[in-house]
């Protein structure tokens, strides 16, 4: 069965007094083929289970028979390693599982996803991420504005955006990246100085996923807050 894993939360960061969230994330465990088992219960507890075989393939939980939702945290695990396909597993020890292939050219970052974690017990950990004074996840983004987009761009007296944007095929994409070492043109000094009118991929964006934590790390040199 297909999983639907489209997710839209909205997490605002605000600007104003720091705001220190705290973030329960998956812990990214390796499992030989033969212990799919184990792999499975991992994911179910919370984890993201990789099992290597010829293919690499990642484990995590489905979520409620009933919900079409994989919980947010996997569901960006998945986005994480560009996995075109997922479905969920209907049989076997890995039955309620959500599973995605991790193609080569993911395997050593994933790698170093699971070496890092060796150093946290269990299947999840508690990390605090201080979002508002970071902004790093503005430094490596390709933003895609959707209609609401437009419509609030427009509401909000911001029509002039929208001149800026370029098209991809069916999509318009609001040109936000200057170069890789550049943030996007919108953020200064950590600031979003459009963050009343700021895309929808901005708002869903959550802390704590691999994407945010990789942001961290490639800006600060680590993905936790200093002394965490
Ligand atoms: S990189 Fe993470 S912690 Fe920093 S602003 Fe983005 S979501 Fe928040
Ligand atoms: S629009 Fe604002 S929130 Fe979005 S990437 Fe740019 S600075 Fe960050």
């Amino acid at each position: 069965m297909r999983v639907r894993l489209r997710v839209r939360v909205r997490v605002d960061f605000g600007y104003g007094a720091p705001m220190l969230e705290v973030v329960v994330r998956p812990l990214w465990r390796e499992f030989g083929p033969e212990r799919v088992s184990a792999a499975a219960k991992h994911a179910k507890a919370g984890g993201i289970a990789v099992v290597k075989d010829r293919r690499w393939s990642l484990l995590g939980d489905a979520g409620p028979p009933e919900d079409e939702l994989a919980p947010l945290l996997v569901d960006w695990a998945i986005r994480a390693i560009e996995a075109d396909r997922w479905a969920e597993v209907t049989e076997g020890p890995a039955r309620g599982c959500v599973e995605a292939k991790i193609t080569r050219d993911w395997r050593e970052r994933v790698q170093e996803w699971i070496d890092r974690d060796r150093a946290f017990p269990g299947a999840t950990t508690e990390a605090t991420f201080d979002c508002t004074l970071c902004g790093a996840c503005c430094y490596d983004n390709k933003v895609v504005l959707d209609e609401e987009d437009v419509a609030r761009f427009r509401a909000g007296g911001r029509a002039d955006l929208l001149k800026r944007t370029s098209r991809k095929g069916v999509l318009r994409l609001l040109p936000l990246l200057r170069t890789k070492e550049k943030p996007c043109v919108h953020l200064q000094r950590n600031m979003c100085t459009i963050y009343d009118v700021r895309p929808n991929m901005c708002r869903d964006f959550p802390v704590g996923t691999e994407q945010c934590m990789t942001s961290r790390e490639d800006l600060y040199g680590t993905p936790f807050p200093a002394g965490k």
